[in-house]
């Protein structure tokens, strides 16, 4: 099966009653882009900025940040490339910029909460990106956002970086991750203020259960398949439909085998994987129905617990059905 995924990489994922999926996968690095191209990724769904300079005691500058994203949108011609601004605090530390000790650092100074309160930093790696867009298909996503004001915030900064610089950025789809259940619940106020949605199951199960991501002993029951967090998914991408938005997920949940179908059933429109994976969730998307998949999340979203959920997705009845 795994050889047969991999000659047909380079194929699209399209469902057996004829429904199209983006098959995306998440970076961290500029060689992961050419990866990436190897396998069949249609776009890089998530790259995750923090760790282009994570082992860097000084910050890089902003020419630096310019000739890294050009590279990889080089790298990637004319499939999209999401560059989600700096994500730093909770369990993603960044030498060249500390923040102060927390007691609870995931509920504390992170991703865009992080950006707004050192503008110094956003502006400049929006700069760098916003001069980086002219070599290919560039969208900007913030992270960790959990209110409106938030968003607005930040794309101001976006906005007024344009303007001095004199750069047209109605080509930019701007995006926020949905990985805090406040952003889940009021996506439909968030969709009129976006281009996508992008969901973060790290964090959203992490925030929808209150069990650290890392914890040692319950991480292991931190399941993205719970149906808290299925809800939650399926609230997103109705609220980012009704607004003609699209929404895809850039979470660990996006390549798992059992959440695959379910996720396909909830109608999400791309799907964001760690690179080797990417043959294989082509394969197994274009070895779905659709329709058969929506009556799957409905019985998923209907399952009292995350385990209840996995059983329904181990019966080999369920994808027969
Ligand atoms: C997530 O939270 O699901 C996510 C994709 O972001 P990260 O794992 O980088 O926090
Ligand atoms: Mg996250």
């Amino acid at each position: 099966q795994k050889a047969s995924a991999f000659a047909h990489k380079d194929e699209t994922a399209v469902t057996l009653d004829g429904v199209r999926f983006e098959i995306a996968g998440n970076i961290a690095k500029v060689s992961d882009a050419q990866k990436l191209v190897e396998m069949g990724g249609e776009a890089v769904g998530l790259l995750r900025s923090e760790f282009l300079y994570q082992d860097q005691s000084v910050a890089p500058s902003e020419d630096d940040q310019e000739q890294v994203y050009r590279a990889v949108l080089q790298t990637l011609g004319q499939r999209p490339l999401v560059v989600r601004t700096l994500d730093v605090g909770g369990d993603k530390p960044l030498a060249y910029l500390p923040l102060p000790k927390e007691d609870n650092p995931f509920l504390g100074e992170r991703g865009i909460r992080v950006g707004l309160d050192k503008p110094a930093v956003l502006r400049q790696q929006v700069r760098a990106l916003l001069k980086a867009a002219e070599a290919g298909n560039l969208r900007i996503m913030f992270p960790m956002v959990a209110s409106l004001f938030e968003l607005k915030l930040a794309k101001q900064v976006v906005k007024e970086e344009a303007e001095k610089l004199a750069i047209d950025i109605s080509g930019i789809q701007i995006g926020i991750m949905i990985e805090v259940p406040s952003a889940a619940v009021m996506a439909d106020v968030l969709a009129e203020h976006v281009d996508f949605f992008s969901i973060g199951t790290n964090d959203l199960t992490q925030y929808t259960l209150a069990i650290d991501r890392g914890h040692p002993k319950l991480a292991a029951i931190a399941d993205g398949l719970h149906p808290a967090v299925l809800r939650l998914i399926d609230m997103t991408v109705k609220a980012a439909h009704a607004k003609g938005k699209w929404a895809g997920i850039c979470g660990g949940l996006a390549g798992e085998k059992d959440a695959v179908p379910i996720l396909v059933g909830l109608g999400i429109d791309e799907l964001s994987v760690s690179v080797p994976s990417i043959p294989e969730v082509k394969h197994q998307v274009r070895h779905l129905n659709q329709q058969a998949c929506q009556l799957i999340a409905a019985k998923a979203m209907s399952c009292a617990d995350a385990k209840d959920v996995r059983a329904l997705m181990r019966d080999p009845n369920t994808l027969l059905a």
